[in-house]
């Protein structure tokens, strides 16, 4: 993947990594704050054995980091 991704806030190179977590990482659109991660979506589950890796976009400049989630298919 050599095209240039672009920042969309600053327009700066994007840097190609990876992002991941040995919990899961999950998305609301609430702000409030909960006691678990029920009724919320899991965007990257909780790592098993390995880790997952998920590729990312990272702005260095505003430190915005731009990842694409999986649909969870090994969690259950
Ligand atoms: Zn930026």
């Amino acid at each position: 993947m050599d095209d240039v991704v672009r920042c969309p806030e600053c327009s700066n190179e994007l840097k190609q990594g990876y992002i991941f977590s040995p919990r899961r990482i999950c998305w609301s659109d609430s702000p409030d704050s909960i006691f678990a991660d029920f009724g919320s979506e899991t965007l990257i589950g909780d790592a098993l054995l390995k880790v997952k890796k998920t590729p990312a976009l990272r702005c260095e400049e505003c430190n915005l980091v731009i990842f694409k989630h999986k649909k969870n298919n090994d969690i259950k």
